[in-house]
């Protein structure tokens, strides 16, 4: 009994401090990027080298003639949903939710900008940057901006499968024109941006289905602002601290701070010597801080983040999308087929008496026959499959090879068994 109960306890701390802060992974992200394509280094320092070359000496090959961020500069999104099971199935009232939020934020109309410190007060920026589900899709037809796809595929990691049809996720739009938002069930993670550089096919930001929208999976993140954190990485935004002890956020004024700070603090917090600068800036978007105790951008982030958009700048482009406007085409592309696809798991096998078969990565095969056949075919064993985790007792089979098949119209399925 005891023993037990230890084992409950040890699960329930796990759980807990899986999210005790927000644990956003794009700086793991932006190091696994630039360790797999050796060109982006380069590509990643001529965007910084735009960004701070109004107080640089470094020279800008102006394009004449591209455009120049207007005022409000109005982001195209398109927002692919990948789930499995229902729930992951969010509905489009959540999406505009979360996208009503992230221009809350943006704008600094957010009601709890009164919890800014008087001291950071006057830092706190409206960037002047909102967001828009698109009108029209690449190939300009009609659509919403949200793509609901089923994946037999459960659970994702930050290895970037979600963004890939051929690897049962979805593919990005392309990445000039539009905000590519991925919205599935990550693992362990709340979400993951690109930093701007990173290939087209990955750029866009990740985030985990129970963060996106006011949601109540976890009571600190519960304001849609892991999007408003992640859409900040993709805009250029590093984390407050620097990602190193009292690290550079390349941002003027953020002070200095020692690391990311966890839960809902209140006070002044001094690490780094920035008292004399108010201490940590631990609302920021761009700390790890919980989603009620974050309210503000800076002056400085605002300036980073826009500077993007001007001529040259690296999502200058996005200022020409055609995602906005009134479609060529007004027929709506149709949603793709599930994938024809089939991960199932026969155990053990060789096999004594009893085979289990795991349709957990494809639960339409539930309600579908399966039969056991010999090697010359013939039916043996006849059954339905009524649950994912399914059994078939064998020990009235003598021993040799035998096939477990399923037949569901357009999909097949044959498993060889031994049975000793
Ligand atoms: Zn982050």
């Amino acid at each position: 009994m005891m023993k037990k109960l230890a084992g409950v306890a040890v699960f329930v701390l796990f759980a807990v401090s899986l999210f005790a802060q927000r644990n956003c992974e794009s700086y793991q992200y932006g190091k696994a990027m630039l360790a797999q394509y050796p060109s982006l280094a380069e590509k990643v320092a001529t965007i910084e080298s735009f960004t701070h070359r109004n107080n640089s000496t470094v020279t800008v090959n102006e394009l004449p003639g591209a455009p120049v961020a207007q005022d409000i500069i109005t982001i195209p999104v398109v927002v692919h949903i990948i789930y499995h099971f229902p729930e992951e199935n969010i509905s489009d009232e959540r999406v505009l939710e979360q996208i009503d939020i992230l221009n809350r934020d943006f704008r600094k109309m957010n009601s709890d900008t009164v919890n800014t410190p008087a001291g950071f007060a006057t830092l706190a920026a409206d960037t002047k940057i909102e967001f828009k589900l698109a009108s029209a899709d690449p190939k300009d037809r009609a659509t919403k901006g949200i793509l609901h796809q089923y994946s037999p595929i459960k659970q994702w990691q930050m290895d970037d499968k979600v963004k890939f049809s051929s690897e049962m996720g979805d593919d990005a739009w392309d990445a000039t024109s539009y905000l590519n938002i991925w919205v599935c069930n990550l693992d362990e993670i709340l979400g993951y941006a690109s930093f701007p550089g990173t290939p087209a096919d990955r750029d866009g930001v990740v985030i985990n289905y129970k963060a996106f929208g006011a949601v109540n999976y976890f009571s600190q993140y519960n304001k849609g602002r892991t999007a408003v954190h992640e859409v900040g990485h993709w805009l250029n935004l590093r984390h407050i601290w620097g990602d190193a002890d009292c690290g550079d956020d390349a941002v003027d004024d953020t002070p200095r701070q020692r690391s990311y700070t966890p839960g809902c603090p209140s006070g002044i917090r001094v690490t780094c010597d920035n008292a004399s600068l108010g201490g940590d800036m631990y609302m920021n978007y761009m700390d790890f801080t919980s989603d009620p105790c974050v309210n503000m951008f800076t002056y400085g982030q605002k300036q980073r983040m826009r500077s993007l958009f001007e001529p040259g700048g690296f999502r200058n482009s996005i200022l020409y999308s055609g995602g906005l406007g009134v479609p060529a085409i007004e027929q709506a592309a149709l949603p793709k087929d599930p994938p024809r696809w089939l991960h199932i798991r026969v155990y053990p096998n060789p096999v004594n008496n009893v085979v289990m078969l795991n349709f957990e990565y494809d639960t339409r095969w539930v309600g579908t026959t399966l039969t056991v056949t010999d090697i010359m075919g013939r039916v043996m064993i006849r059954t339905k499959v009524t649950r994912p985790l399914q059994q078939i007792d064998l020990s009235q089979l003598k021993q040799g090879i035998y096939f477990i098949r399923g037949d569901k119209g357009d999909e097949k399925m044959m498993e060889k068994i031994v049975k000793m």
